[in-house]
C-alpha cells in the first residue's frame, strides 16, 4: 500500500487543478429546504468537465507524472466516468492514454472516450481480468496505471470538491457523498475533517450493492457480485485498500438509497432545479431526503457527483 493522502495533499491537488477544473456552482432549493426543514447545499459536480468529479482525481494524478511517465503514457480500466476523465486529462496534458473497456460497453461511452483522444483496448469481461490486462500493459510498455479510486493522487484530487463546497458555504453539520469504490468519500473525508471537524460524514451506496456498509460493520473489505442497480457509477464490487482505511477510521456511517428513491430524486432535480443528475449522482441527495427527520435545522452539504446519462435512458427511467 502507498502512504495514505492527507489534507495537505488535497491542498496541493487544488493548486494543480486551478485553472483546469471548473469551480462548480453550489446550488440551493427553497422547495428542498422546506421539504427537509434543513438548509441543503448541493455541490454540482454534474457540471464539472466531462460531466463528473472524476476529472479532479484523474487530472491531479496525471499532473504528477515525471518526464518518462508522460512520454510512455497512462493506462486504466473503466467503462464509466473515470475512462473519460483519464482520456480528457491525457489530452490536456499531452500524455497518451490507453483505456481498457469491456467489449460490451455502451458504444456511446467508447465513442466519448475515443472522442477525448483515448485509445480503447477491449476485453471479454466474462473470461478476462481487467486488472491483469492493465498490469501487463503497464509492464510491457512502461505505462503508469491509474486505477479509478484506490490511489492516493486520485483520492486527494476527488477531495477538492468538498474543499470548495466548505470554503464557499462555511462549516456543515452533515455531508452526504455517493459511494462506489470510495475515492470521492475518502477525499471528502480529508477535506471535511480539516475544514469542518464536527461535520457528520455519510457515504451513500445503492441498496442493491451495500458492500461498503457491510465492510464498515465487519471491519474488513467485503467483496460482492456486481449489483443490479441503475446507479452504474457505484456498481463496484469492493472498496480499495487505501479508501477503506480512511473511511473505516473517519466516516460516521454508510447508508443506502433504493433505485426508486434515485429516480424520484432525479425527477426533482430535473423539474425543480433544471439540473440533469445521473442516477449515481443522486445517491447523496436521496439519502439526505430520507434522513430529513434527523437533519431538522441543520446545514447539510450534498455532492451531486455526476450528470452523464443518455437522454433516452433518462426518458426510460422517467417512464416516458
Ligand atoms: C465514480 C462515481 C461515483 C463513485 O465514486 P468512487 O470514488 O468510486 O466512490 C459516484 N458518482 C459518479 C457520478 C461516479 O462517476
Amino acid at each position: 500500500m502507498l502512504p495514505l493522502p492527507t489534507y495537505e495533499d488535497v491542498l496541493a491537488a487544488a493548486r494543480r487543478l486551478d485553472g483546469h477544473a471548473h469551480r462548480t456552482p453550489v446550488m440551493t432549493s427553497r422547495t428542498m429546504n422546506s421539504e427537509t426543514d434543513a438548509q441543503i447545499f448541493f455541490k454540482c459536480e454534474n457540471l464539472q468537465r466531462m460531466g463528473a468529479f472524476k476529472f479532479r482525481g484523474a487530472f491531479n494524478a496525471l499532473s504528477k507524472f515525471d518526464a518518462r511517465q508522460r512520454q510512455a503514457g497512462v493506462v486504466t480500466y473503466s467503462s464509466g466516468n473515470h475512462a473519460q476523465a483519464i482520456a480528457l486529462s491525457g489530452a490536456l496534458l499531452d500524455i497518451p492514454a490507453t483505456i481498457i473497456m469491456p467489449n460490451d460497453a455502451p458504444a456511446a461511452k467508447m465513442a466519448a472516450t475515443r472522442g477525448y483522444g483515448g485509445k480503447v483496448v477491449t476485453y471479454d469481461r466474462y473470461t478476462e481480468d481487467r486488472e491483469k490486462i492493465g498490469n501487463d500493459l503497464a509492464q510491457q510498455y512502461g505505462l503508469t496505471l491509474i486505477p479509478p479510486y484506490d490511489h492516493p493522487d486520485v483520492i486527494s484530487g476527488q477531495g477538492t470538491a468538498a474543499k470548495e463546497l466548505i470554503d464557499e458555504v462555511g462549516p456543515l453539520d452533515a455531508l452526504f457523498v455517493p459511494l462506489g469504490g470510495g475515492g470521492l468519500l475518502s477525499g471528502s473525508i480529508l477535506s471535511a475533517r480539516a475544514l469542518s471537524p464536527a461535520c457528520k460524514i455519510y457515504g451513500v451506496e445503492p441498496e442493491a450493492g451495500n458492500d461498503g456498509q457491510q465492510s464498515l460493520r465487519s471491519g474488513a473489505i467485503v467483496h460482492i457480485e456486481t449489483p443490479k442497480t441503475i446507479a452504474d457509477g457505484a456498481q463496484t464490487q469492493h472498496l480499495g485498500a487505501h479508501t477503506f482505511e480512511i473511511i473505516r477510521r473517519e466516516v460516521d456511517d454508510i447508508v443506502t438509497a433504493s433505485d426508486a428513491q434515485l429516480v424520484d430524486t432525479m425527477r426533482f432535480f430535473a423539474e425543480r432545479m433544471k439540473l440533469i443528475v445521473e442516477p449515481t449522482g443522486c445517491l447523496g441527495a436521496a439519502a439526505a431526503r430520507a434522513m430529513a427527520g434527523e437533519l431538522r435545522g441543520k446545514r447539510v452539504g450534498v455532492i451531486l457527483s455526476g450528470g452523464n446519462v443518455d437522454i433516452d435512458r433518462l426518458c426510460a427511467l422517467f417512464g416516458a
